[in-house]
């Protein structure tokens, strides 16, 4: 027998291109990727340098550039999804100076790679607002350098990092919206402003740095990075959300995602929490589940509590097969649906046993790790 080889499809590198007008300069990426998402792209200018990142499922095309010229911190960034074209536009410094070149390549420029291998580039972010959300978690919003234009995927997290007693430390964190009730007509972007809900662990090791931020102080702020892609959502008439504490980070983008999106028909969130106190934006959770009658909020409590007249339990095969209710599918219609799974390693792990054991395929769950 003739052993059966199947061709890998390669993504090709995209290539790019420049031109200028006597005020300003224009970089553009072909990424000979259909349908990009308008959020792939991660811009930092600085002076005579110029970063532009577009990430490409698990792999990125970056451009590294020291410019010919200085350019202002302000630019704008274009991104025709159906064509797969990334278009900044910066200002000259100078106008009316004739470029020559656009400059000199710097190290790892001009290459498609692993994102996952790429060393991570940290800008300095500042702290503008700070607001409590639970007795232990606080709410972080922080400013980009005025360079730095971040798109992040969906379900996509960034890094975090700190000194503490002098040694840099990292730690990967899902910006969340400044808010859950907000009227959003469409998925709100994010891209100079980010929001960090922030649990302080009293034994933590970067937690106790962070929660203790306040306005004006100054956090470093990585890469993007995480596997969730757009497409897995698109299509799907029943989104279910199952997320432990903080796990509920990476589901609000997602609720605002499926909140906007006629193709879903029903959104069930099941989270998990100790005590009612922890229970990270109740109040907007019922708000948002008043508002959208498709969705449906069911929280499980681990801690027995006076206080709480609802589900007492843990994450386990009879509760989920009675809280994740199939959506009823019409006469030939195909009925879509993702799980999706965010909490402590072992919560996850044994929620996706669960959900296999209760016949979910493997493409209709994601899990959210670091
Ligand atoms: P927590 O310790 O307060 O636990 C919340 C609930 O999770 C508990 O009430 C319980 O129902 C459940 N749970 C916890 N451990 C369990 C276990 N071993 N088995 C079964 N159920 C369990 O939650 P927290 O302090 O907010 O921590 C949330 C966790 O989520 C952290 O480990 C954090 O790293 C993780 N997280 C991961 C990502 C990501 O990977 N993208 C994002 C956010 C949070």
């Amino acid at each position: 027998l003739t052993p059966l080889i199947l061709a890998v499809p390669q993504t090709p590198t995209p290539r790019f291109d420049w031109f200028q007008t006597e005020f300003s300069v224009s970089l553009v990426v072909y990424s000979k990727q259909k349908d990009l998402e308008p959020e792939c792209v991660v811009v930092d200018v600085s002076d005579r340098e110029l970063r532009v990142c577009v990430v490409l499922g698990d792999q990125s095309y970056l451009l590294h550039l020291e410019l010919e010229d200085k350019v202002l911190e302000e630019y704008t960034v274009q991104v025709t999804s159906p064509l797969g074209k990334v278009e900044v536009c910066l200002k000259k410094a100078q106008p009316r100076m004739s470029w020559k070149s656009l400059g000199q390549h710097l190290g790892g420029s001009g290459l498609l790679d692993k994102t996952s291998s790429r060393e991570l580039l940290f800008r300095r972010g500042v702290v503008t607002a700070r607001s409590t959300v639970t007795h232990d978690t606080v709410l972080l919003c922080v400013r980009l350098p005025p360079g730095t234009h971040m798109g992040l995927a969906l379900g996509h997290h960034v890094y975090l990092q700190a000194p503490v007693q002098g040694v840099d430390i990292t730690r990967a964190y899902t910006p969340v919206l400044p808010s859950l009730t907000a009227p959003w007509e469409v998925v709100p972007r994010l891209s100079t402003l980010l929001h960090f809900m922030i649990k302080v662990y009293p034994n933590g090791t970067l937690t106790p740095v962070l929660g203790c931020l306040g306005p004006g102080d100054a956090v470093l702020v990585g890469d993007g990075a995480g596997t969730f892609r757009r497409a897995q959502v698109a299509g799907v008439s029943q989104l279910s959300l199952i997320a432990a504490g903080t796990g509920l980070t990476p589901m609000v983008r997602l609720l605002a995602y499926a909140v906007v999106s006629d193709h879903i028909r029903k959104i069930e969130l099941v989270f998990f929490n100790k005590s009612p106190e922890d229970i990270l934006w109740k109040q907007q959770i019922d708000e948002l589940c008043d508002r959208d009658s498709r969705f449906q909020v069911h929280y499980v409590l681990s801690e027995v509590s006076d206080r709480w007249h609802g589900r007492i339990g843990r994450i386990s095969r009879t509760l989920l097969s009675e809280l994740l209710a199939p959506v009823s599918s019409g006469v030939g219609e195909r009925r879509r649906r993702l799980a999706c799974v965010c909490g402590a390693a072992p919560f996850t792990e044994l929620a996706v046993s669960i959900l296999d054991e209760l016949g979910f395929e493997d493409q209709e769950i994601h899990t959210f790790t670091e």
